[in-house]
C-alpha cells in the first residue's frame, strides 16, 4: 500500500483515502492483473493508484480537473500512468462511453448514486464487483438498496479506524470517522 504521506495533496481535492480504507477496499475488490477498473471519482487518486499497481487497465473518472490534474501528478511520482485513462466529466455521461468492466469502485457520486450503480450494473462482466465507500448513512443504505434490487450478492463492512498517536508520556489512539464499504457481486 502506498503510505498517505507520499501522495502529492492539494487542499481543494478531497483524499487520498487513507491506507487502511485503501486497504480493505483493495482486499474486498479482489481484482486482479486481469481485470479492468472504473474508479468514480478520482480525488486525489488514492484508489487509481493502488488499482492501477495491480490491474490490466484502469479509468479514472472525476468531474473536477483539478482532481484529474493531481491523480495524474501522483500516477507519474509512482511511475503508473501508462496503465490509466483519465477522464474529466461528470460521471454518469462518462460511463456511457466506456467498455465493459470487471470492477467499479464509486468513491464519489454527488448524489447520483442509484443511477450510476445501476450504469455500472449493465457494463459490469458477471463474476465483476461494484464497490462504494460511504460516509454518510444515506449513502450507505441507497447504495445497499440499489444493489439488492439488482440481485446481486451485497457484502456490508463498517470500520472505525484509531491510529496512534505517539506521545512522549504514552500512545495516544485518535479515531477517524467511521466509513461503510458496501459491495456488490454480479452473478449470472
Ligand atoms: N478516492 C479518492 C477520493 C475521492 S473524493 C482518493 O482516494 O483520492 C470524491 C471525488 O469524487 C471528488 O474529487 C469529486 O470531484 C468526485 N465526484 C463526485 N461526484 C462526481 C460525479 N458525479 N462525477 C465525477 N466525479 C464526481
Amino acid at each position: 500500500m502506498i503510505q498517505d504521506a507520499d501522495f502529492i495533496t492539494k487542499s481543494n481535492v478531497p483524499g487520498p483515502t487513507k491506507e487502511e480504507i485503501r486497504c480493505l477496499v483493495v482486499c474486498k475488490s479482489q481484482v486482479n492483473s486481469n481485470d479492468i477498473v472504473v474508479d468514480l471519482g478520482s480525488g486525489t487518486g488514492g484508489l487509481t493508484l493502488e488499482f492501477a499497481k495491480r490491474a490490466s487497465k484502469v479509468y479514472s473518472v472525476d468531474k473536477n480537473v483539478e482532481a484529474i490534474n493531481l491523480t495524474s501528478q501522483n500516477l507519474e511520482k509512482f511511475g503508473l500512468a501508462s496503465k490509466v485513462t483519465l477522464l474529466t466529466g461528470n460521471a454518469t455521461s462518462v460511463l456511457d462511453n466506456l467498455p465493459p468492466f470487471n470492477l467499479l469502485f464509486i468513491g464519489g457520486s454527488g448524489g447520483e448514486l442509484s443511477v450510476l450503480i445501476r450504469k455500472g450494473y449493465n457494463k459490469l462482466k458477471i463474476d465483476g464487483r461494484i464497490i462504494i465507500t460511504a460516509i454518510l448513512l444515506e449513502t450507505a443504505t441507497e447504495a445497499i438498496q440499489t444493489l439488492k434490487n439488482l440481485g446481486m450478492d451485497v457484502d456490508v463492512v463498517n470500520v472505525s479506524i484509531s491510529k496512534a498517536k505517539i506521545l512522549e508520556r504514552g500512545t495516544m489512539m485518535k479515531a477517524k470517522n467511521p466509513i461503510t464499504i458496501i459491495s456488490g457481486l454480479k452473478k449470472n
